[in-house]
């Protein structure tokens, strides 16, 4: 008898759970939240790892048309302290393939191809071990039963607390988002600043970092220890206060620097939140975790390529288990999911308390030790 399956969250983990359950000819449900594809701005750029995200995107099949849409020279790197000194300039070889770039929404678009997604099915709890298997909730009163459900919804999943009481906490970082369009013809000066990659600013407790997207996008993130109500003097909708409040926050760095937050276009409050380095529950069958939702980490080049690999891992398992052992497929792949994801927690939090941190320095000792040479 088929197994009835659902994944609830259609981010870059559930997507690719998705595609490599169907590529091995088990249907799944496809659970968002979203009204549509495009019903939010699909976010900047990631960089996927050879033996993580490529990886997850071998075992869907897409990594030839990866490497069409990607952009190796996006793994170009340029430092510059806060009066505007290139401090490292790195350029990768043009064959280089270990992280290169693609926007997140040309990786939606390349997992989603042809998947049945239910869209605008936004899913309020999951009730394990009913009669019927495993009951999903959702927002509009409906309930449907499967007999495994996989929650890849994301930093405040719905799925969660069947599992775990877990909740994610305030890094003590907080992320500013802005963007600028068309950078080549209307900030050339940017442009060239930039380069083909990242440019990374470091000063004491803050930083500047712009990431070019493909087609002249540009997003820029600033980020700056303070506590969680530090706007409680700004109207965080009204983008020229916001403006205001970062070049004060910023204040005294170089001029070319700023015109990243001169020239951003709307701005976005993003908080770093993270869940428990080490995160994990007492297996509950019929119910697991994936990406953010099982390890919210700090956005450091890791979360989507977990995400990615561990929704590929979790569809391999599942398609080659026999009839009666779902349950114990579900159980190895969490073992194995904790134990690396644990690993990353690590890296990425030691990351951001050195590159968010009194002393600049560190931030560019960071980068030494993970540079390719
Ligand atoms: C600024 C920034 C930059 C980053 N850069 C990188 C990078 O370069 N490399 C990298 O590897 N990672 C990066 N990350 C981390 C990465 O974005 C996340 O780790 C990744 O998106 C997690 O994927 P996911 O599928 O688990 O969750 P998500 O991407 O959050 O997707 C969750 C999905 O679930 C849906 N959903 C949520 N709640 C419900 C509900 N109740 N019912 C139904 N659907 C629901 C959401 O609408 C969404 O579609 C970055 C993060 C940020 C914030």
């Amino acid at each position: 008898m088929r197994r009835r399956i659902a994944v609830v969250g259609s981010g870059p983990a559930g997507l690719t759970f998705a595609r490599v359950l169907h590529r091995h000819g088990h249907p799944v449900a496809v659970l968002e939240r979203d009204a549509a594809p495009d019903a939010r701005p699909p976010g900047g750029t990631l960089d996927l790892h050879r033996g993580l995200g490529q990886l997850a995107l071998d075992k869907a099949g897409l990594l030839t048309e990866f490497q069409t849409l990607s952009r190796p020279e996006g793994q170009a790197m340029r430092i510059l302290d806060t009066y505007g000194t290139v401090l490292r300039d790195w350029q990768p070889r043009p064959d280089e393939q270990a992280n290169p770039e693609i926007d997140r929404g040309q990786l939606r678009d390349l997992l989603l191809g042809s998947l049945d997604v239910q869209w605008g099915r936004s899913v309020t709890r999951v009730v394990p071990g009913t009669r019927d298997g495993v009951l999903v909730h959702f927002a509009d009163g409906r309930q449907e039963a499967f007999d495994l459900v996989v929650g890849a919804d994301g930093a405040w999943s719905r799925v969660r607390p069947a599992l775990s009481s877990a909740a994610p906490h305030y890094t003590g970082v907080t992320s500013i988002e802005t963007s600028l369009d068309d950078v080549d013809t209307r900030h050339p000066d940017l442009a060239r600043l930039i380069g083909d990659g990242s440019l990374a600013v470091y000063g004491v407790n803050r930083s500047l970092v712009a990431q070019r997207n493909s087609g002249g996008h540009v997003k820029v993130y600033a980020r700056f220890r303070a506590p969680l109500d530090w706007h409680t003097n700004l109207d965080l909708a009204d983008a020229e206060a916001v403006r205001t409040g970062l070049l004060a926050l910023f204040d005294g760095w170089a001029a070319p620097v700023l015109d990243l937050l001169r020239h951003g276009t709307a701005f976005v409050h993003r908080p770093l939140y993270v869940l428990p380095v080490s995160h994990t529950w007492t297996h509950v069958p019929g119910v697991t975790l994936l990406g953010d939702a099982a390890h919210l980490m700090p956005p450091l080049g890791a979360g989507a390529n977990l995400a990615m690999l561990e929704g590929a891992e979790l569809a391999e398992s599942i398609a080659t288990a026999g009839p009666g052992d779902l349950d114990d497929a579900v159980r190895a792949f969490e073992e194995q999911m904790w134990s690396r994801a644990a690993r990353w927690a690590k890296i990425t939090t030691a990351g951001l308390e050195r590159l968010v941190s009194p002393d600049p320095a560190e931030a560019l000792a960071v980068f030494d030790q993970v540079q390719p040479s």
